[in-house]
């Protein structure tokens, strides 16, 4: 007789029991400082710009699958070839391909947490094998030696510089080190590179290593976390493996049309990532006041901070000051952590206000 009861936990790829869907427990705030999305306004001729190009923009017709007009013009902010350049539905897309398709079952990929969740989840996803290399627990440095060790038996490195939620940077000679002393192909997350001082980036190298790939994103520093267009520069033969197993229309008409938009006034919008490198170290030095509170040197767009009751701080942040931050308080490593995300002068302000009150309130 046919079953009426949808026994889905028997019917669901075992490599995919128990995963959730994704609820970043937003909830709407006066002031959100919990994505490390940009919150300034994008500057006027640079909206301006945007809007025009999505105006022009028929929906009629498919995208361009390798979205070439953006990756031409990625391919000449970085100095290489078109070949170079895979264009991705936000930087995720592209960590999940890459795990698709230099993963699987029998393969591992070596991390260095607390770092971003995303890089398990899809390693999960993909039935591949993670070994973690954990930071220290003081200061968040990678042990580099324990680092290559790990990366010599692995196939896929993830390494991550700024790192999220750390906001440290990777001293380039550990990828030097990684390349040079194994064989695993070797992923350098710079999501968050243009908030860092000039020459942390390592893309210029992935022209003459052809086991390095480096990925970038359109969502913070150029403020297009909505259109969902971050990209990977790699060998070109990587290129043509993602090409191959990407979802062909991934990257929709409107997204390539903001993000080409967004990279050609990339001039006008050096401004605002100044000011919040600017406000970064401001909002550092008034939380290294706190009594309590610890922070952490940060090369991004957030700050992490250690405060007491940081569960309970960070609820009572958003329900009686309407400030939202992300809590990493129950997260492996982050203790007593919360990320602060950095915003314009008035919402690091609002922010530092509520956190100085509930801070001597919760002491
Ligand atoms: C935000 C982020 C990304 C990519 O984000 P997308 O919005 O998918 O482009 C990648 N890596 C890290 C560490 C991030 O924080």
């Amino acid at each position: 007789m046919a079953e009426k009861n949808l026994d889905l936990a028997a019917r669901l790829r075992p490599a995919l029991a128990g995963f959730e869907p994704y609820d970043p427990a937003f909830s709407p705030c006066r002031v959100n400082l919990s994505a490390n999305e940009n919150t300034h306004a994008l500057p006027e001729e640079v909206r301006a710009a945007i809007d025009a190009a999505l105006l022009a923009t028929p929906l009629n017709r498919y995208p361009d699958p390798m979205a070439n007009e953006l990756r031409d013009a990625i391919a000449e902010r970085h100095g290489v070839a078109r070949g170079s350049v895979c264009v991705g539905n936000g930087g995720d897309e592209l960590l999940f391909n890459l795990l698709f398709a230099f993963g699987g079952p029998g393969r591992t990929l070596v991390t260095c947490p607390p770092d971003f969740s995303e890089y398990a989840n899809f390693a999960a996803m993909c039935e591949t094998a993670v070994e973690r290399v954990w930071r220290d627990a003081e200061d968040f440095s990678v042990d580099a030696d324990a680092l290559v060790a790990a990366a010599a038996g692995a196939d896929l490195v993830f390494v991550t510089s700024p790192n999220n939620p750390t906001g440290d940077l990777l001293d380039p000679a550990v990828v030097r080190r990684l390349l040079d002393e194994t064989d695993a192909l070797v992923m350098v997350d710079e999501a968050y590179v243009e908030f860092a001082p000039e020459g942390s980036s390592v893309v210029g190298w992935v022209a003459s290593e052809p086991r390095l790939m480096v990925l970038r994103t359109l969502s913070k520093a150029f403020g297009l976390a909505g259109a969902r267009v971050g990209y990977l520069v790699a060998d070109p033969a990587v290129v043509d493996v993602l090409g191959a197993v990407r979802q062909i229309y991934s990257v929709d008409v409107l997204a390539q049309a903001a993000g080409l938009a967004a990279l050609r006034c990339r001039e006008a919008l050096a401004g605002t990532v100044a000011d919040i490198v600017a406000e970064r170290e401001r909002l550092a030095a008034g939380l290294s006041e706190l009594p309590g509170v610890r922070t952490w040197p940060s090369s991004a767009n957030f700050v992490l901070v250690r405060v007491p009751r940081a569960a309970e701080v960070r609820r009572r942040l958003r329900d009686e000051h309407s400030v939202l931050v992300r809590d990493f308080s129950a997260a492996p490593g982050l203790e007593g952590c919360l990320r602060l995300s950095v915003g314009t002068r008035e919402e690091n302000d609002a922010l530092l206000d509520a956190l100085a009150t509930l801070v001597r309130e919760e002491s």
